[in-house]
């Protein structure tokens, strides 16, 4: 194995990391002048309640208007970000923006679910509880109108510290919600410890259902166990009819997906809402 005989692939591998350095680089520092530059914006995918067939909620998903590039996906730059740092920034923009947003649909008289937004784990600091009053305060809006999506990566560190800032954000009364749940490592005993009030199925769980043995069961684990805690459950990615079907008989409470929308830019999404009615998809009882 030793020798030149690996030659090649070490230096094939050189340039392609050369590339993705650059690339990275590049990424970072115009990431930098995006909020400054007006290129952020947030797209609203809805949460379909099973129950009533009704738009119960929203996830703001963030989305970067590169001049050149254009539309540029957070699976492309908030890595970058949070490597950088530069996710504080971006973080606190979205907040505020969720904020100015929900402020003008409450100014327009549009009946809004609450809006949740995802948060990085360095965001989650001692700061965090009174970063967001002064920007509920700023735009003068209910805390319950917000839902924070965070993920497990942030239960395993330091588990007192995050307990303490989370209980501080509920006693404000914003909810918090466990994102992508069931690809991290967080058991289901640890879980208890967390004030979390929403568990969010992740999509990889979704896609198999109703054919993968696997993905059935896990899912059944994870609605079982969030029943037990009292914790709402919402599947993510639900693309399928099928898929639909299988987890209103698991009893899961809200659905998320493209069955239903993709996420869309404030002012489609608030024609969903004032549309009002009943999704097409949803039970026959609504
Ligand atoms: P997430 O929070 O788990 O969001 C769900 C992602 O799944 C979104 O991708 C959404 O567009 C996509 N999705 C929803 N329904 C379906 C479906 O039926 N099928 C498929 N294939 N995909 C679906 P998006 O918007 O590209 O966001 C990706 C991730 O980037 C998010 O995953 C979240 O972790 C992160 N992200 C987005 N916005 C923010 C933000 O403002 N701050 C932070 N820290 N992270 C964010
Ligand atoms: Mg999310
Ligand atoms: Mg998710
Ligand atoms: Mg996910």
């Amino acid at each position: 194995r030793a020798g030149t005989s690996t030659e090649p692939a070490l230096l094939f591998f050189s340039e392609e990391m050369n590339q993705r350095v650059r690339e990275h680089l590049r990424i970072e520092s115009e990431l930098r002048d995006a909020p400054g530059n007006g290129e952020l914006l947030l797209y609203y995918q809805p949460k379909v309640s099973l129950r009533s067939g009704r738009i119960v909620g929203a996830e703001a998903l963030l989305r970067w208007r590169h001049p050149v590039r254009g539309l540029v996906s957070p699976g492309v730059f908030i890595p970058v970000a949070e490597e950088t740092g530069s996710i504080m920034a971006l973080g606190n923009w979205v907040i505020e923006e969720a904020c100015r947003q929900i402020a003008r649909w409450r100014d327009a008289g549009v009946a809004m679910p609450p809006v949740a937004v995802n948060l990085s784990a360095r965001q989650f600091d001692r700061g965090l509880p009174q970063r967001m009053a002064a920007v509920l305060e700023r735009h003068q809006v209910h805390p319950g109108q917000i839902m924070l999506e965070i993920t497990e990566s942030l239960l395993v560190r330091g588990a007192d510290t995050v307990i303490a800032i989370m209980n501080e954000l509920v006693a404000m009364g914003l909810a918090l919600a466990l994102d992508d749940f069931g690809t991290g490592y967080s058991s289901l005993a640890y879980l208890k410890k967390f004030p979390i009030s929403t568990l969010k199925i992740d999509r990889a769980f979704v896609v198999g259902l109703p054919h993968e043995e696997n993905d059935c069961a896990i899912a059944r684990a994870i609605v079982t166990m969030a029943q037990q805690l009292r914790q709402e459950i919402v599947a993510e990615g639900v693309e399928t009819m099928e898929q639909m079907t299988f987890l209103r008989e698991l009893g899961c409470d809200q659905l998320q997906g493209y069955l239903f929308s993709q996420p869309v830019p404030a002012a489609d999404f608030e024609r969903m809402l004032r549309g009002g009615q009943c999704l097409a998809l949803a039970p026959p009882d609504c």
